[in-house]
């Protein structure tokens, strides 16, 4: 984390924050896929929150880098992101985050940046919205249901 610059926009931030990525890309325990991801995570206070892939002899267990910068953040007071990047090592490739991931991120805002990086630093930015479209999310669990003679329909008792 920069130590003057406390800015949550991800354009003032980006080389920072693609840096950070590749340092923890470093730390990814990825003994089996041998595909390490960094992610770095811009939170609204300005801080950088970071991530790498961590897997398990167990697969499903495996843990994206994403998923545990944003776990890192939410638990240290952080829900509200500017942006996400992340880095790999594929040579021609941007690094694009799995449907598990889109998720999540959407969990804290719909909004946030994406930076998908090549590892040469060259980059496809793009937003949550665009990244999940339709997706579902925390105001879905809001929205109108449906009521029957003046109450919503009962759930089948056991
Ligand atoms: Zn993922």
């Amino acid at each position: 984390m920069g130590d003057s610059d406390h800015s949550s926009d991800p354009s003032v931030r980006l080389e920072e924050l693609i840096d950070e990525s590749v340092k923890v890309k470093r730390r990814a325990y990825c003994p089996y896929s041998k595909f390490p991801v960094g992610a770095a995570v811009l939170g609204c206070d300005g801080r950088i929150y970071t991530g790498c892939n961590v897997e398990c002899a167990v697969y499903p267990l495996t843990m994206c880098a994403e998923r545990n910068a944003i776990t890192k953040a939410v638990s240290e007071g952080c829900k509200k992101f500017t942006a996400v990047v992340i880095t790999s090592d594929l040579k021609n490739s941007i690094i694009t985050p799995c449907g598990a991931c889109r998720q999540i991120i959407a969990e804290f805002g719909m909004d946030a940046e994406v930076y998908m990086t090549k590892s040469d630093r060259s980059y496809t930015k793009l937003t949550l919205r665009e990244l999940l479209p339709l997706g579902f999310g925390p105001d879905s669990l809001q929205e109108e249901k449906i009521i029957v003679n003046g109450a919503p329909i009962p759930t089948i008792q056991q």
